[in-house]
């Protein structure tokens, strides 16, 4: 279990300019987050590196940016118009409302994926739940609740002009397989993947930013022939599981959980989570990484009349080939992260540090040019202008050169550079190590190189 607490973690974040309440001069909205300075940056580099790994340099895989809304006739054919939904309970005498899979086992040590809404009254009867907001147990039944947030185009609201807000960026490319297929020279196996906002109207948003209901996704489709899919599924399943160790995260905070036959949807053949442990649940889900047959491109094969299909050219044989999808959000990667990164250390009596250990790859600002006084400041400066033309620095010279030293550490700012009266004898600067705090040396014509080869993510 974490070291800290989720409160903790959660106000740093806040007050360090990673996340802000959404809203917020005007109450906020609930469970609505706007990302900061820092977290802004964070996030960008969360995905730019997902594309780099999953795309630029993976040698299967392209990559599309597909249109937020879709012809309603999509999400007939995905199944989310008739069963996106949750089951819903509704608390009879406060009326508060909860996802009724996540109130059993939040409350239970059950998994009740896969089960129908009549189980789950059994179970929630059986167990005596009680409500967590009143601590009554008088329950409605389970009923569904769509997910799909709904809106107009043009200017009549009528059932013509109905569209919806995408609750998952995949069906943008199943959609685009022939496109693609056209305008690529790709042929099977390869994969296709997007980054791009979704949104669920989820019933119980909750624990900061791990269940929000505007996120994005980065998810990637991947096809290949029948018969070579579980081959490939654990080919992503392992190449997910290592980008998340690259990033170093704990090992013993992180599990691969296999889901069992009966919690699998009815088209897939295997399905597992890459979970972590977070400080507000034993585990909880980051990366779903499934086997999902032929169904997708079948299903817009059959409701849009168009052939979803592949011509091998090299045996002539058609078919409809099987998908391959790791989805994972970039809310949740970026929080797994950050509450693996939050770290706070004595260094003598009363002082103390938080440090955001992240892995130099995806700091917001790789390094920090601190001139020892202002009357450095120009030199340093020029160290500064050089630096930023390769990756993101930060130039401070307010306040104790320790102070500065804490607030870099507190947004995970791998390397300070500190430019003293010496530097302008040796044409040295000292540069100091975020994790060991050591102090080196370096000459500034080596910088660059130093920083730029400790910051890849290898
Ligand atoms: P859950 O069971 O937590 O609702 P899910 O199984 O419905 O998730 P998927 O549909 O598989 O999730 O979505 C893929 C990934 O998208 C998840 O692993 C998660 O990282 C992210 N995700 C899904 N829903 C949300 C949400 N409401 N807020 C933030 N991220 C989300």
């Amino acid at each position: 279990m974490s070291k800290y607490s989720f409160d903790e973690i959660v106000s740093h974040l806040k007050s360090s300019g990673f996340v802000y309440q959404g809203s917020e001069i005007y109450g906020g909205l609930s469970n609505s987050w706007d990302f900061g300075i820092i977290g802004a940056a964070l996030k960008k580099n969360i995905k730019d590196l997902w594309w780099k790994v999953f795309i630029e340099t993976n040698p299967y895989n392209v990559g599309i940016d597909s249109a937020i809304l879709m012809n309603p006739k999509a999400w007939e054919a995905s199944g989310h118009l008739k069963g996106f939904a949750d089951a819903m309970v509704d608390c009879k005498e406060c009326k508060s409302r909860f996802r009724a899979d996540k109130l059993i086992e939040d409350t239970t040590s059950l998994t009740v994926e896969g089960k129908s809404f009549e189980e789950l009254d059994a179970i929630i009867k059986e167990h005596n739940i009680v409500c967590p907001e009143c601590g009554k147990a008088n329950w409605t039944n389970a009923r569904a609740f769509n997910l799909m947030f709904k809106t107009f185009i043009g200017t009549l609201e009528d059932s013509k002009s109905t569209v919806y807000l995408r609750p998952e960026t995949c069906q943008g490319i199943f959609v685009n397989f022939n496109n693609v297929l056209r305008t690529s020279r790709k042929k099977i196996p390869f994969g296709i993947g997007q980054i791009g906002k979704s949104f669920r109207n989820e019933i119980t948003p909750g624990n900061f930013i791990f269940r929000v209901r505007e996120f994005e996704q980065m998810e990637l489709e991947f096809f290949c022939e029948p018969g070579e899919d579980l081959k490939w599924f654990e080919y992503w399943e392992k190449y997910c599981y290592d980008f998340v160790k690259k990033l170093g995260i704990s090992s013993d905070k992180l599990r691969i959980r296999p889901h069992a036959k009966e919690e699998l949807a009815f088209y897939s053949k295997a399905t597992s989570d890459i979970e972590y442990a977070f400080p507000f649940t034993d585990w909880g889900e980051v990366w779903g990484i499934a086997d999902r047959t032929d169904y997708d491109l079948s299903q817009h094969s059959k409701y849009s009349g168009k052939d979803l299909i592949y011509l091998d050219p090299e045996t002539h044989e058609k078919y409809t080939p099987y998908c391959i999808e790791p989805s994972v959000g970039v809310e949740r990667l970026f929080l797994m992260i950050c509450c693996d990164a939050y770290d706070k250390e004595q260094l003598g009596e009363g002082d103390e540090r938080i440090v955001m250990h992240l892995h130099p790859a995806i700091s917001p600002i790789k390094a920090c040019i601190c001139p020892l006084s202002k009357k450095l400041s120009e030199n340093a400066a020029k160290i500064f202008d050089e630096l930023v033309k390769e990756f993101p620095c930060e130039f401070d010279e307010t306040g104790s050169i320790g102070k500065r030293y804490r607030r870099n550490d507190a947004i995970g700012t791998p390397f300070c550079i500190t430019y003293d009266f010496e530097s302008q004898e040796d044409n040295c600067v000292t540069v100091r190590d975020r994790d060991s705090m050591e102090q080196k040396r370096i000459k500034i014509d080596e910088l660059k190189d130093y920083i730029k080869e400790r910051i890849e993510f290898k």
